[in-house]
């Protein structure tokens, strides 16, 4: 993949500026002259510069588990810089010179000021960081190592975290790497400390948690904890990404805290058909990964592994505590915390999360079932989409539905694709009863309400796609709550909610407002959504004009935005 993408779209990776370009570029940075052997960047660094060669040149090195790769040579008219360099949080490569000369070099805030101002330099700019990325994910080059096992869930968990991060890593297999007794001994740990991480500085982290991840690789920039936001937006999905967009696209001065990574439910799904201007579908990942960079863009600050604990609500400015224990202040909030699927109540569940038992059906869990057969469990749009893409890598798939069929639940296109498919079985009025395995999952037993009759399959794989309940316990008495836990909106507060919510003001809440002014609830979250990513990202998008406007009221000043 890495030398497929440098074959195919070298140019555009690698994309030359011209005299006019460059010369767009130079009011907003400074000449550094430069001398043969200085390095200019290290990986593990953060707010590093975008460098414009204007004379001499630069190696582009990447250091890696197997010794240091050069990745390419810049010369005048090229620029060195990634993604991390317009989120100011470390990148992964060195930058040295190798015949002296003169860059140009911009730092973060003035790269925003470049990619948000001159449309064909964005375009330029933003295109080689991504490609960049995803040649630094293809590469399976990084100094970063993942040592852990197939079987073991909480490896399968820190992988997706980095891999929805899009954060480059080596994974190493304790059962199956040749070279990982070597590993072992090497950092002094045993296969029974992991999952284990192995840092940029060849730091040993035994079973972290994401956040330590997220805190020892650096994923974040730094939050001022005095500042006053204009919003806060908690969630990164469609509808919280949306927002982010929006608002820092008009100005705004926009915090998002994500519990994990960016994309939410969509960031698991495999394949989305049905969003609007994808007419050949696109992946949950792609989708989250490119609306995180829009609202980096833009300069939202996105901070994940940072979960919400609680909304202190009594005075404003408001006050949004994290669980690591800090607090943030902000003028609105935007709850996009989406909802999360429901468990089935069977015995031994937990253990098999992970290790059998998925809620996600993306590639990474493709290729552990690839050739074998599979349970999906559900009768939704999501099930039905996991149910396709597996058939095509999987030998079988059994959807078990507790409904009399699918009419209800599921696109039509997606039962036409069902009921076409050589290699799946809807199984109706059938639920799951036992899970049983040693390591992993291993076994499986249904049963049928219509013949009483119950089966046990020799099944290692089991998608559970069954509904969901809100990310709502975190408002705690602040905001009004229908009674699954949804978030109460606008028309759907009628004036008894407003009165036993205290509802101060005198005008009613607007669109998307819940019962605390200045607080708005949007996406899967809010109380009578429609569960589509289309609707998540409208509302997160329509949000931001009345964020304008209890700002202005808050502030009791006039917002910079005319509207
Ligand atoms: C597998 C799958 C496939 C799907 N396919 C489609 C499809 O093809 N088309 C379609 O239209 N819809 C699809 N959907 C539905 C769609 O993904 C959701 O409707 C949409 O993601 C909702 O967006 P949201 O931003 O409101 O919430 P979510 O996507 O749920 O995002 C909420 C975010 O908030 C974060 N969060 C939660 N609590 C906290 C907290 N306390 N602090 C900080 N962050 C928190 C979560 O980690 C999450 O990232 C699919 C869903 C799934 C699961």
């Amino acid at each position: 993949m890495a030398s497929y993408l440098l074959e195919h779209r070298r140019e555009q990776i690698f994309p030359k500026l011209t005299t006019q370009q460059i010369a767009r570029l130079e009011p907003h940075g400074v000449r550094i002259d430069t001398r043969a052997g200085d390095i200019l960047a290290e990986p593990g660094e953060g707010h590093r510069k975008l460098l414009v060669v204007l004379s001499g040149s630069l190696e582009i090195i990447q250091p890696g588990t197997q010794g240091d790769e050069l990745l390419n040579i810049l010369l005048p008219g090229d620029f060195a810089g990634e993604l991390s360099t317009l989120r100011g949080v470390p990148g992964f490569v060195r930058i040295r010179v190798s015949a002296a000369g003169t860059v140009l070099a911009l730092d973060e805030d003035s790269l925003r000021d470049v990619v948000q101002s001159d449309a064909e330099l964005s375009e330029i700019i933003m295109r080689a960081f991504i490609l960049r990325r995803m040649g630094l994910l293809a590469s399976g080059h990084s100094e970063v190592m993942l040592l852990g096992s197939r079987h073991s869930g909480g490896t399968l968990h820190l992988g997706e975290f980095l891999t929805r991060n899009g954060f480059p890593y080596v994974n190493i297999d304790v059962d199956t790497d040749p070279g990982v007794e070597a590993l072992l001994e090497r950092f002094q740990v045993t296969a029974a400390d992991i999952p284990i991480v192995i840092g940029r500085g060849g730091e040993v982290l035994r079973k972290p948690s994401i956040q330590d991840l997220a805190r020892e690789l650096q994923m974040n920039r730094e939050i001022d904890p005095d500042k006053i936001h204009d919003l806060i937006v908690v969630g990164a999905g469609p509808a919280g990404l949306a927002a982010a967009v929006y608002a820092a696209s008009e100005g705004l001065d926009v915090l998002v805290i994500e519990d994990t990574a960016p994309g939410g439910q969509a960031g698991s799904s495999s394949r989305i058909e049905n969003y609007l201007g994808f007419p050949t579908g696109i992946s949950g990942q792609a989708l989250a990964s490119r609306a995180f960079m829009q609202a980096q863009k833009f300069g939202a600050n996105v901070s994940i592994a940072c979960s919400a604990k609680q909304l202190h609500c009594d005075q404003r400015p408001y006050a949004v505590e994290t669980a690591d224990g800090r607090r943030m202040q902000t003028g609105a909030v935007i709850i996009a915390t989406g909802a999360q699927y429901r468990e089935l109540n069977i015995e031994d569940l937990p253990r098999f999360i992970g290790t059998g038992v998925y809620y996600a059906a993306t590639h990474l869990e493709a290729k552990l079932c690839e050739g074998e057969d599979i349970v999906v469990v559900g009768g939704g749009n999501s099930a039905g989409q996991a149910a396709v893409f597996l058939a095509g890598t999987c030998r079988h798939v059994h959807i078990l539905v507790r409904a009399d069929g699918l009419a209800q639940s599921m696109s039509r296109y997606l039962i036409r694709r069902i009921e076409e498919s050589r290699n799946i079985t809807l199984h109706t009025r059938t639920e799951i009863t036992a899970l049983t395995g040693t390591d992993g999952l291993e076994r499986v037993r249904w049963r049928s309400q219509s013949s009483g009759v119950s089966e046990m399959h020799a099944i290692g794989h089991v998608f559970l796609m069954t509904g969901a309940t809100p990310n709502s316990k975190w408002l705690q008495g602040c905001v009004s709550l229908d009674d699954k836990g949804f978030v109460r909106t606008g028309l759907d507060l009628p004036a008894q909610h407003l009165a036993a919510a205290h509802w101060p003001a005198s005008r009613p809440p607007f669109l998307l407002e819940t019962s605390l002014p200045g607080v708005f609830a949007v996406g899967d979250v809010r109380s009578g959504s429609v569960k589509r990513i289309a609707s998540a990202v409208g509302e997160g998008s329509i949000c931001v004009q009345f964020v304008h406007r209890v700002l202005r009221e808050f502030s009791g000043a006039e917002s910079a935005i005319a509207y």
